[in-house]
């Protein structure tokens, strides 16, 4: 999508938040006129106001200030008897109001002729959201995430119940997308192939993203391909690394999978360094092993995945094997 068509995009989207506006307004005013009848008639006759006043000053009369004034108190006593009605009915005193989304534009997209925040904020999430067309996370939730395939009994070589420790997992992961802001700390999420790390990763980008979240998902070997391609000037977008290093939450799938470069190594680096010192949050899931961590990337890289990501340990058995055999139980 062109600069334009997000702009576009964006301002349509602000025009519709005022129409909805205006919409809810007519609605308390139709309430309103059935309720309390009297206060649309206030209300006509204020609107008359300003027609009188032309009307005064074009007579030309000596007395002007006199017919003002008198015009003055009719409308303020108008606007008391308006008050009180409304307040008698139970109704805040600004039931009426246009309420805006962003009083600042009042839902005009513009401030004195530039952008407002609201529609630069609008744009941006049209951006994340073109970007993550890719790897859609809408389709996996906490809903949907079963435990039933997660042993229900103590594993001899770990000691532990996979069943038990998921659930927590679970619980841990449910509570961290409810409770985000982008200040949250960043997640490690490590185990073996299958366990479910991408799928509660995405959970959790869902989740953030219906807050209104700018997040930016993918899995490492496609974005630092795109990485290369766009610094390597391959490709005419760019923008990648920018949009990963700004985003509220950056989920970094299936880190070790990529093909390992110097130039993916020091990219990798420099993504998880910038959103650690700058507290901006970042989930990264992998299959491999502290081992095979230690092995593929430099210690720098391998130390600050441990300590200044919470570690969330997946166990179990291969979820998407056991969903095969299951499927092909049921077709018997
Ligand atoms: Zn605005």
């Amino acid at each position: 999508m062109q600069n334009n068509d997000i702009f576009q995009q964006a301002k349509r989207r602000i025009d519709r938040r005022r129409l909805e506006q205006m919409t809810a307004q007519s609605r308390r005013m139709d309430e309103i006129a059935e309720k309390i009848p009297e206060v649309m008639e206030i209300r006509r006759k204020l609107a008359m106001t300003s027609a009188e006043i032309s009307k005064v000053i074009l007579q030309g009369k000596t007395n002007l200030a006199e017919g003002l004034a008198k015009i003055e108190e009719v409308n303020l006593r108008l606007q008391q008897r308006e008050r009180q009605l409304m307040q008698q009915a139970g109704y805040p005193v600004d039931y009426l109001e246009m309420r805006y989304t962003c009083p600042k534009c009042r839902d005009t997209g513009f401030v004195d002729g530039r952008r407002c925040e609201c529609l630069k904020a609008e744009m941006r999430r049209l951006n994340v959201e073109q970007f993550n067309a890719s790897s859609p996370f809408k389709e996996s939730s906490f809903e949907d995430f079963d435990l039933t395939f997660y042993p229900d009994a103590v594993d001899p070589e770990s000691g532990q119940n996979p069943r038990l420790v998921m659930t927590k997992v679970l619980g841990f992961c449910r509570s961290y997308a409810e409770k985000f802001t982008p200040n949250s700390q960043g997640l490690f999420m490590f185990g073996e192939t299958g366990l479910g790390k991408t799928h509660l990763s995405r959970a959790i980008a869902g989740v953030v993203a219906a807050k209104g979240y700018n997040v930016v998902c993918g899995t490492a070997p496609d974005l630092l391909r795109r990485i290369e391609n766009e610094h390597f000037r391959r490709t005419e977008d760019d923008g990648t690394l920018d949009r990963i290093l700004e985003a509220d939450l950056l989920i970094l799938d299936d880190l070790g999978a990529e093909f390992s470069s110097s130039f993916t190594q020091s990219v990798v680096y420099h993504i998880l360094n910038s959103r650690i010192s700058s507290e901006h949050p970042l989930i990264v899931t992998s299959n491999l092993t502290v081992q095979e961590l230690s092995e593929k990337y430099a210690r720098r890289i391998v130390s600050r995945l441990f300590s200044q990501l919470v570690q969330v340990r997946f166990i179990g058995k291969d979820v998407r094997q056991l969903k095969r055999l299951r499927e092909m139980e049921n077709k018997k």
